[in-house]
């Protein structure tokens, strides 16, 4: 298939072009370089050993989609472009709309203009809040979000759902729990921008002397150590699903499906940094802190569904996700 990867040179766009390479997919990029580095896609080229075709625009720039559109004929496309810092999104809402929601409109419109009718939406398990229900399945209900960037995917997954219903139509909504590591050939991972708000990237960035120390949101949460628990995903194994879901969704009979994307196991954040320092090999400067504002204690996803339907499974734990993080580390300061 020939797919349009919006976001393609961002963290989990960039893993995704080299897995549908590898599966033998076309890919056609448009990234705006707002999150990401132009160096990137020399990177894919290295690990996939196959070329592709950048084009450095907005995807609320009709005017160049359409360009684009009308150049290729897409079998599907892939949406990552999006902001994603749950923090600047409360400073900045506006931004995010502009972004996350106009960004989807405008795709929207040059895949309907150009008969383009498959597509993977890069959703959050951000959309489910805090649930008492665990794990969360996909029809766990949907709660009111907490910030902008929240309430940005749950209308997204409206708007896709709302449009599907009357068009012939084809998405995946694909919510990721947290997306963490990196390519294991340490050529591709995340570059957060300034100070990480996330937990791996902090703590490599700690490990590495780029950061004083780590600090540990709360440890008086109702959990087995007292800090909160996530379900940690490779972000390999989550690149997978996308190809798996796109492979799917040509041959699903409804117009919207919905798929939680974790490995359906709960770690604590002791439990992260536990297996950084194993698979590091050197103690963590950590210390424990008060609650971070807005955090939720404990959620993780039953994986049943991906795996049933999609065929999809993770393949890497929380220990190759430490490791691939940390040579990833490594090689940036190199
Ligand atoms: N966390 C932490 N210290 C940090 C960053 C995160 O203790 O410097 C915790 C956070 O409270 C949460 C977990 O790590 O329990 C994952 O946070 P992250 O921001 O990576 O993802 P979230 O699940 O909040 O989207």
């Amino acid at each position: 298939m020939k797919i349009l990867v919006t976001g393609g040179l961002g963290y989990i766009g960039s893993h995704t072009v080299v897995e549908l390479q590898s599966e033998g997919h076309e890919v056609v990029v448009v990234d705006n370089l707002n999150n990401s580095k132009i160096v990137v896609k020399e990177r894919i080229v290295g690990i996939s050993g196959k070329t592709f075709e950048l084009l450095v625009a907005d995807v609320n720039d009709t005017e160049a989609l359409d360009g684009l559109f009308q150049k290729h004929v897409f079998d599907g496309v892939i949406h990552f472009a999006a902001h994603k810092a749950v923090g600047e999104s409360v400073d900045l809402p506006v931004m995010y709309y502009q972004n996350n929601v106009s960004g989807l409109i405008s795709l929207l419109g040059a895949m309907e203009k150009h008969k383009v009718s498959n597509l993977i939406f890069s959703s959050s398990c951000t959309v489910y809040g805090s649930t008492e229900v665990l794990p969360v399945t996909e029809s766990t209900s949907i709660q009111r979000a907490e910030s902008p960037y929240g309430t940005t995917k749950i209308l997204c997954e409206d708007i896709i759902t709302d449009y599907a219903k009357h068009k012939k139509f084809r998405s995946i909504l694909l919510r990721y729990f947290n997306p963490v590591g990196a390519h294991p050939s340490s050529q591709i991972g995340e570059l957060p921008l300034g100070v990480p708000n996330n937990l791996v990237p902090y703590i490599t960035q700690t490990a590495a002397g780029i950061r004083k120390e780590l600090t540990v949101f709360g440890d008086d949460y109702e959990t087995k150590d007292g800090t909160c628990i996530r379900d940690y995903i490779h972000v390999v194994d989550l690149a997978k699903a996308h190809v798996k879901a796109l492979e799917y969704s040509t041959k699903m009979s409804q117009n919207v499906d919905v798929f939680n994307v974790g490995t359906g196991n709960g770690n604590t954040v002791l439990e992260v940094i536990k297996a950084f320092e194993k698979a590091s090999g050197q103690d963590l400067n950590y210390k424990i802190g008060p609650r971070r504002g807005g955090d939720i204690e404990k959620i993780w996803a039953d994986t049943a569904k991906v795996s049933d339907v999609l065929g999809w499974n993770a393949q890497y734990d929380i220990n190759d996700m430490m490791k691939h993080a940390w040579s990833w580390q490594i090689g940036l300061e190199k």
